[in-house]
């Protein structure tokens, strides 16, 4: 029966084996790479490397910012609030402000903030007095999903805390979509 697979068939089946193969490759942790070896890696090893190095840095930060979590000091969202610096704003009212993140993580990312903070530097500070503007930012959250067309599927994200990589103490609901999403989110 092997006769009758035509040639290609065979190369294209071997190619597949191979390219499996090949992705499968893994870097240990400890290992040190030069930049010569990093070039002849595989692209996904490289990537590995990349993201080991981004999501240490996002660390780092988080650490950094936590330190002064509870000093009470403004932070940059007080500046885009009082429009000192731009922001692309998405929806305001009186109570509360979403613009769109900086750097976003999808081709939709906004960030929805209350304009008074209360205290509210991670939602780990939240009391029973909060209850209603934890309500009103969720349904924010709602509001910005409608007016970016991604009701059908989308994301809010709260980061609490250094072990979750909050790095604004300011509350903000991330509102996340516009591609699919993964689950677990790492
Ligand atoms: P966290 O890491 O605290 O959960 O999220 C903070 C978010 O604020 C990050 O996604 C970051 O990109 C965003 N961000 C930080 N600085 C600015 C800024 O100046 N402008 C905007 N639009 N987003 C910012």
């Amino acid at each position: 029966m092997a006769a009758s697979i035509p040639h290609f068939s065979l190369l294209r089946n071997y190619a597949a084996t191979t390219a499996r193969a090949f992705v499968t490759v893994k870097v240990k942790p400890s290992y040190t790479i030069s930049s010569t070896t990093l070039l002849h890696l595989p692209s996904r090893s490289r990537r590995l490397q990349f993201y080991a190095s981004a999501s240490n840095n996002e660390e780092a930060a988080a650490r950094a910012a936590a330190a002064n979590a509870d000093s009470g000091a403004p932070t940059i969202f007080d500046k885009i609030i009082a429009k000192e610096i731009p922001s692309s704003i998405v929806y305001e009212d009186e109570k509360v402000l979403a613009f769109r993140d900086i750097d976003p993580q999808a081709p939709v990312h906004v960030l929805v903030i209350p304009k008074f903070r209360d205290g509210l530097t991670q939602l780990g500070k939240a009391e029973a007095r909060h209850g209603e503007i934890l309500g009103q930012l969720l349904y924010a959250a709602k509001i910005v999903a409608e007016k970016e067309g991604i009701l059908d599927g989308f994301r809010v994200v709260i980061n609490n805390g250094s072990d979750a990589c909050q790095s604004v103490y300011h509350l903000h609901l991330h509102v996340l979509g516009g591609r699919q999403m993964k689950w677990p989110p790492g």
